[in-house]
């Protein structure tokens, strides 16, 4: 975790969403020993999704978060709530078949369901608005998005996927880069720290025990344990001297994104960090933020190293892409981003960026998503690829059902095999940059 957050200090950067988010009461951090059910580590979406689904079935539940609750991902990515996955359905029809592929694409359908249910139900106030576009750069991309919208509406049933032709494409985005494009009324956009901090309010009404400052720094399952219960041991992170902690609990959960390395190394050969990078403008104002996408629903392009973008409530564009493969920040990341965004939008040239921020996602092989179990009493969801604001919701949800003893639909994305990354730890950040160039090139062809 701290090489990480060293390597990133850009990417770290003060966020919009910091700068705009609602209140959030501290939790303590942990000193002496708790008993519990479930205790989760990371205070992400995925663990704090399963925390409310565990407490609500009157399960004790401790949630420790190494930082602050939505200091991850879960609080400064693009806020995109998408269908669907980061592999596509691929991975999925090939590995487990046809039926199971449609599971897994009718969950992610429910993930955008449970966001909206959640939302409403809580009274999150995080700007929830509808739709969501995927647009293509070129006439051969336009032609793979065509392929792959042909193949959803005739395996998936995805009839509310509406083709756009270039001249609808226009009408949606006042851009002159994109040639075609997919709507999907389905999704949508969100300010994701008040959307986090909106579900970890949820579970901390519902019972669950929040510690912040609270590191896990070893997990062991009963079976190595002793005493029949699972045993996580903690440090202070603020403190000076280490104060130290530990959960007795009979499951742990581990939803630690990037960052679980010291705990469960054996996770981290599984997934790659990737640093990717947002930038916010000021305010536009609602007429000039209206003509630059008039639906106001969230943009991004089907490159493989992607622009994503959208409107935020008080008239910013949001605009994000870049990839890091290596974990060191880009150089002049404000200005760099900038470039990238006046190749969309030529039009904004008088118009000052006010943030520059970036995050770390976890990518897997095959880009499909990792849950699974390192032990019967220790479960863990990773792997989300970028892709996990809406799916991270239902992860959480599949961990509490695992966790309560119905397993089946946990269990449809535990059968998903991945390979650990090659080159082991020392290589695997190089190899990686060296492929992912070669994807880059592919982007031009
Ligand atoms: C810049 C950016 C843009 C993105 N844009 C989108 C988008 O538009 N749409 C989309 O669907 N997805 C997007 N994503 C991906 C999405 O944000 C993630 O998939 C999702 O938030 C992952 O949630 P998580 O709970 O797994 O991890 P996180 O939100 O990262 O939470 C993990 C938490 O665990 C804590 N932790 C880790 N280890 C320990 C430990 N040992 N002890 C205690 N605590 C620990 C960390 O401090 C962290 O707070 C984006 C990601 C980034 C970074």
């Amino acid at each position: 975790m701290m090489r990480l957050e060293r390597q990133a200090q850009a990417l770290l950067a003060r966020s919009y969403y910091q700068d705009s988010a609602q209140p959030w009461e501290r939790g303590p951090a942990l000193a002496g020993t708790v008993q519990a059910d479930v205790c989760i580590v990371g205070g992400g979406l995925a663990g704090l999704s399963a925390a409310l689904e565990l407490a609500r079935a009157g399960m004790k539940t401790v949630l420790l978060e190494a930082q602050q609750v939505g200091w991850g991902a879960s609080g400064r990515n693009g806020g995109q709530a998408l269908a669907g996955y980061a592999s596509e359905m691929e991975p999925f029809e090939r590995q487990l078949g046809h039926e199971a592929a449609r599971q897994a694409w009718a969950m992610s359908l429910e993930a955008l369901d449970l966001m909206r249910t959640r939302i409403r139900e809580h009274r999150i106030a995080c700007d929830w608005t509808d739709g969501a576009l995927t647009l293509a750069v070129r006439p051969a991309k336009a032609r793979a998005l065509r392929a792959w919208h042909e193949h959803m509406q005739a395996d998936y049933d995805a009839a509310h996927l509406r083709w756009l032709d270039e001249a609808q494409t226009r009408a949606q985005v006042q851009s002159e880069r994109y040639v075609a494009g997919v709507f999907d009324p389905l999704g949508g956009h969100v300010h994701p720290l008040n959307y986090t901090l909106g579900i970890a309010r949820a579970a901390r009404a519902a019972g669950v025990q929040i510690f912040e400052g609270t590191e896990a720094v070893q997990v062991q399952p009963a079976a190595d344990a002793g005493g029949g219960k699972a045993r996580v041991r903690t440090v202070q992170r603020e403190v000076q001297g280490a104060a130290e902690g530990e959960v007795r609990a009979h499951f742990v959960l581990l939803a630690g994104n990037v960052h679980l390395g010291r705990v469960a190394p054996a996770l981290a050969r599984r997934i790659m960090p990737v640093g990717t990078y947002i930038i916010a403008t000021e305010a536009l104002g609602a007429e000039r933020a209206a003509a630059l996408i008039p639906s106001r629903a969230c943009v991004s392009d089907s490159q493989f190293v992607l622009d994503y973008y959208r409107l935020s409530a008080d008239h910013r564009l949001l605009f994000g892409g870049r990839v890091s493969y290596s974990t060191v920040s880009p150089p002049d990341l404000p200005a760099t981003m900038r470039r990238s965004m006046l190749r969309v939008f030529p039009q904004l040239h008088d118009v000052r960026v006010t943030h520059a921020w970036g995050g770390f996602v976890d990518i897997t092989m095959n880009r499909a998503p990792d849950f699974g179990r390192l032990a019967p009493d220790v479960l863990y969801l990773q792997g989300f690829s970028g892709h996990g604001l809406a799916l991270t919701g239902l992860a959480g949800q599949l961990a509490a059902e695992a966790i309560r003893g119905q397993a089946q639909r946990f269990d449809l994305f535990a059968r998903l095999r991945h390979r650990p990354f090659p080159g082991g730890d020392l290589l695997r950040t190089p190899l990686l940059v060296l492929a992912m160039a070669w994807y880059r090139l592919r982007d031009w062809l």
